[in-house]
């Protein structure tokens, strides 16, 4: 048992922070691109094995397609940059 000294009552526990994978992968490709959320998101390293977790989920999943649509939508001027440069765009199209 631990001892709290004076206190009465025992202070609540600290909740624990629980990294998944995922978060972890989003973390680091944070880390990675700046901490842009945009540039994560517009990443073109598709060689990069972490690639397809970027956004916190497999490109597979709903919110990585809601988050490309939106992208599309909101960054069509750096995704005209990128095509221009030679960046297979159709890689973000989930
Ligand atoms: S997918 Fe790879 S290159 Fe792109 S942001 Fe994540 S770690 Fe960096």
């Amino acid at each position: 048992m631990d001892n709290y000294g004076h206190l009465s009552i025992r202070p609540r526990r600290q909740r624990k922070y629980r990294l998944s994978k995922s978060r972890a992968i989003a973390q680091f490709c944070l880390g990675c691109a700046g901490d842009s959320a945009k540039e994560v998101t517009l990443c073109h390293s598709f060689d990069c094995p972490l690639w397809e977790w970027r956004t916190g989920g497999h490109v597979s999943n709903a919110g990585y397609k809601r988050r490309m649509a939106t992208a599309l939508k909101n960054h069509s001027d750096e995704l005209a940059e990128l095509a221009a440069m030679g960046v297979e765009i159709a890689h973000f199209q989930p």
